[in-house]
This record gives C-alpha cells, sequence and structure tokens, in this order.
C-alpha cells in the first residue's frame, strides 16, 4: 500500500492560479493583471532605492546569527510607531505585545493560532468580500454576539478598494464599543492608499484614541515592495505591561515549533530604513510615487473607458483606492478577457491595476469595453 496515494492534489489558489495561466499564454499581448504586486509603468517589478541603499549599509556589516525568537527588536519597535504613531503612550507605556512574523499573512496566521489556544470559543467575524486568503486562516461567518472578534482592512481594501470614509470609521468605533468587539486590524498597504502612511492608519488611531484594545498584522511586501522577504509585524495592545510581557511569551511559544525565528534580511533593510531620517524620508517619497502612479493609472483607464464611449459608469474605478480594482466584471466577462483578448484577472473581476501601465491601458480598457457592451 501506498503511504500518500490518497493525497489528492489542492485546489487550485485563485489567484497564483491567474498567474500561471498568464505564463502559458505565448501572446504577445498579454496582460496580467491578477497578482497584487507592484510593478512600474514599464511593466516591471521595483525595488525601492531606500532598499538598494539600506542593503549597501547593510552588506559586509551584518552577521548571519539567529534572531530571537520574537525577532527583531529594531524592526518591531519602528513597526509599532508607523501603526501606532511616533509619539504613542502605548508604545511607552510598552503596553504592546509584539513580534515579527512572516509578512501580513504570518502575522494573521499567528494572531489566528494565538485565538485558537487562549480564545477558543471566540470566531472572527472577516468581511465579505475579503481577501481569499483570510478564509483559509480562520473560517467562520455568522450574526456576532456582543464581545466576538473582527477583522477590517486597515486602508486599501482588497479586493474593493473600497474603505469606510473617516466618519464610518467612527461610528464603526463607537458601536464597537457598545457591542464589546475586538477589532484585528489587517493592514497590508499602509502608505499604499493615499501615499502618506500616517493617513493611512488613520482608522488605526481612531480606533486608540476611543480606548479600544486592538491587534494590528503589518506587512512590508507592498509598500516597501519587499514581498519575497516576508518581513511584517504582529501586535496586540494589552491592558498593562505585565499583560503585554505575557502575551508576547505566548506568541513567541507558538512561532517556536512552526518556525523557531523569523528571517533576518527583510527585518534589517525595515529597521535600517525606518531608524535613518535620511532614508525614511526617501521612503516617504518612493511610497507616494507608487501610490501616485496608480491613482494616475485608474484615472487613464476610466478616461479611455469614456472615450470609447461605454455606457456604462466606470467612476468606481476612481473613487476606489489602492492597487486594486474591483470593476464589476463577472466571472463570464473575466473568462472572455483572458480566451480573446489575453488579459488575467482573478474571477471576481478584481484588477490589479499595478500590472497597468501608459503601454497596455488602451488596449485593456477596449477589451473591457468589448466584453462589457
Ligand atoms: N492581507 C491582505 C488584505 C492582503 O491583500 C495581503 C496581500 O495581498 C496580505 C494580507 C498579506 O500579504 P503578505 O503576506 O505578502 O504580507
Amino acid at each position: 500500500a501506498s503511504w500518500f496515494g490518497h493525497v489528492e492534489p489542492a485546489a487550485k489558489d485563485p489567484i497564483l492560479g491567474v498567474t500561471e495561466a498568464f505564463l502559458a499564454d505565448p501572446s504577445p499581448d498579454k496582460v496580467n493583471v491578477g497578482v497584487g504586486a507592484y510593478r512600474e509603468d514599464n511593466g516591471r517589478p521595483v525595488v525601492l532605492d531606500c532598499v538598494r541603499e539600506a542593503e549597501r549599509r547593510i552588506a559586509g556589516s551584518m552577521n548571519m546569527e539567529y534572531l530571537p525568537m520574537g525577532g527583531s527588536m529594531e524592526m518591531i519597535e519602528q513597526s509599532l510607531k508607523l501603526a501606532y504613531g511616533e509619539d504613542s503612550d502605548f508604545i511607552k507605556d510598552k503596553r504592546i505585545a509584539a513580534v515579527q512574523a512572516l509578512s501580513g499573512t504570518g502575522a494573521c496566521r499567528l494572531f489566528a493560532d494565538f485565538q485558537k489556544r487562549f480564545l477558543p470559543d471566540t470566531k472572527i467575524y472577516i468581511p465579505t468580500p475579503t481577501w481569499a486568503n483570510h478564509h483559509n486562516i480562520w473560517r467562520d461567518a455568522r450574526n456576532a454576539p456582543d464581545g466576538s472578534f473582527f477583522l477590517l482592512h486597515a486602508c486599501a481594501h482588497n479586493p474593493t478598494g473600497v474603505d469606510p470614509s473617516e466618519e464610518q470609521w467612527r461610528e464603526i468605533s463607537h458601536e464597537f464599543k457598545v457591542k464589546k468587539h475586538f477589532l484585528f486590524f489587517d493592514m497590508a498597504y499602509q502608505g499604499f492608499a493615499s501615499g502618506d502612511p500616517e493617513r493611512d492608519a488613520k482608522a488605526i488611531r481612531i480606533f486608540l484614541d476611543d480606548g479600544h484594545q486592538i491587534g494590528c498584522a503589518q506587512s512590508y511586501a507592498k509598500n516597501m515592495g519587499l514581498y519575497g522577504q516576508r518581513a511584517g509585524c504582529l501586535s496586540i495592545l494589552c491592558d498593562n505591561e505585565m499583560q503585554a510581557v505575557a502575551v508576547k511569551s505566548q506568541l513567541q511559544q507558538l512561532a517556536r515549533p512552526m518556525y523557531s525565528n523569523p528571517p533576518l534580511h527583510g527585518a534589517l533593510i525595515v529597521s535600517t530604513i525606518l531608524s535613518d531620517p535620511e532614508l525614511k524620508s526617501i521612503w516617504l517619497q518612493e511610497v507616494k510615487c507608487m501610490a501616485d502612479r496608480i491613482i494616475g493609472i485608474r484615472k487613464a483607464l476610466k478616461e479611455n473607458l469614456e472615450r470609447l464611449a461605454s455606457p456604462l459608469s466606470w467612476e468606481h474605478i476612481t473613487n476606489q483606492i489602492g492597487m486594486l480594482c474591483y470593476s464589476g466584471m463577472t466571472p463570464e466577462q473575466v473568462d472572455r478577457l483572458a480566451n480573446e483578448f489575453h488579459i488575467y484577472m482573478t474571477c471576481n473581476g478584481r484588477i490589479s491595476m499595478a500590472g497597468v501601465t501608459t503601454r497596455n491601458v488602451a488596449y485593456l480598457a477596449n477589451a473591457i469595453h468589448e466584453v462589457t457592451k
């Protein structure tokens, strides 16, 4: 008998499967607007200047020792300043339990494991729709009794690109207070929505001002372009320092049998950039530049569709924010885009604006017009 004969192939990942189909297409016209990874206007991936400079500074001076189980203290400290505010009292009072995580996914997963171990009777409520991997990390959706856990996207909601306004966040915060809910922020795009990391942290700051305890997953994949480095941070705001010490020790305990300690290089890049005023200001310019390109190309896509006299409204293309555009196209229309125009996106009609460039925007607009008219 075979040990593994009963193992069926896993279902294709809805996002990574799109890239596979794109790669297999020999057409010179093909366009990949599936995966949410930033591209320059020439369609190529980008390594930020601040990252290259940080690497130069690190090179030759670092050793290859293990990081502590909880990760790089410098990187965590800088991450907390970014999310909670440079002068946050919560940081000064050491009330935040935080560990370096394997990017945003790892931060979410670690929190899910923590929740399962210490609050086994709680569920978490996630948005509909949401990033597909949230369903894999947590599994549940029902009416929420008081005192429930919720996950919300801090900014640049994936896949819709629709965020609550500041006013709405205040209302959400009020409702959460009344219902004694706990909010876990998934912040995978800080800086990418508006171009300003401070502005994109507004929802978190509102919750902090209102006296909530929160959790937060941070990722440097998009805003520093560190996708493959898996640099991120998980933080949980506690009642006091003693509680934070206990929670952090348990987070480390959860990480130990999974991956022992997190990777070094990405953490060093992040802490080198954020702790150096010159590098940080280059980063702020670069993240704004990425966000601005996305905002500009949204406008171009909308204008191209209007020029084709599409009778449909495309206002949402520019009203939405962040790298992703929830176009409203049906799975059938998405199929036609792939089969007839070699344009690849997820079946929910989500366009990664990062894959749209001045060269292909007219072609994309024309194809969208053809399949939606
Ligand atoms: N959360 C959301 C909403 C995302 O869109 C993503 C990436 O697409 C992530 C988390 C995590 O990404 P990573 O693990 O690469 O940081």
